[in-house]
C-alpha cells in the first residue's frame, strides 16, 4: 500500500544509553525522531538509571520509551532508528555492551512480527525491568499481543518476582 493511504500505527521505541553525556544522548535522538519523515512523537516517559543487565561490567544506562504514531513499515522504521543511533555516535559494537544510544522497537500496534533482523514485541520487553517501568508510565493500560497482559500488569508481575527471587532469603522489611 503507499505510504500515504496507510492507517497510523502507535509504536513504542525503547530508548537507552550507558557512554558519554547519557542525558544528552536521549535529548539529541528524541530531536531526530521528531525530526523524521514519517514519524510524530507524541509522548516520551520520564528518564531512569539503570544496573546493566545480560552484560553486568559496563556502566549503569539512562532508559526511557516514547510513543509515536508512524506510517513506515516495521522495517522502514527498523532502518530510521539504526541511522538515528549511527548519527547520534553509536558505533559498531557487541550485542548487549556499552552504547552511546539504544533504540528498540517495543511494540508495533498489535502487530507480531518474527524475521531475521525484527521480532516484535520485543523479546525481552516482559523480562526487563528497564524497559516495562518507562512504559509503564506511558503506556500502562496497553496489551502485550503475545502474553496477553497489559504493561501495568507485566510491571507489577516482574516487581513481584524479583522479591521473591532476591535469592538471599531475606524477608523484605515491610516499614524499611
Ligand atoms: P540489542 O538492542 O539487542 O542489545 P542491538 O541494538 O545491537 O542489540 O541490535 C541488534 C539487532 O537486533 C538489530 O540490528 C536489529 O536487526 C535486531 N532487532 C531484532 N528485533 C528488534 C527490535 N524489536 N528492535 C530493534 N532491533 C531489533
Ligand atoms: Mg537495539
Amino acid at each position: 500500500m503507499p505510504e500515504n493511504t496507510r492507517q497510523p500505527t502507535t509504536v513504542y521505541i525503547g530508548i537507552g544509553s550507558n557512554l558519554g553525556d547519557r542525558a544528552e544522548n536521549i535529548r539529541v535522538a528524541l530531536r531526530l525522531l521528531k525530526r523524521s519523515d514519517g514519524i510524530r512523537l507524541s509522548s516520551v516517559a520520564s528518564t531512569f538509571e539503570t544496573e546493566p543487565e545480560g552484560v553486568k561490567e559496563q556502566p549503569r544506562f539512562l532508559n526511557t520509551a516514547a510513543c509515536i504514531q508512524t506510517r513506515l513499515t516495521p522495517g522502514e522504521l527498523l532502518s530510521t532508528l539504526k541511522d538515528i543511533e549511527k548519527r547520534v555516535g553509536r558505533t559498531p559494537a557487541g550485542r548487549w555492551g556499552p552504547r552511546v544510544m539504544d533504540l528498540d522497537i517495543l511494540l508495533y500496534g498489535e502487530k507480531i512480527i518474527s524475521g531475521e533482523s525484527l521480532t516484535v514485541p520485543h523479546p525481552l520487553m516482559a523480562e526487563r525491568e528497564f524497559i516495562l517501568r518507562p512504559m509503564a508510565e506511558i503506556a500502562p493500560a496497553v496489551m502485550h499481543p503475545v502474553l496477553g497482559k497489559t504493561v501495568r500488569e507485566l510491571l507489577e508481575e516482574k516487581e513481584a518476582g524479583e522479591v521473591h527471587s532476591s535469592g538471599d532469603g531475606a524477608v523484605p522489611d515491610p516499614d524499611g
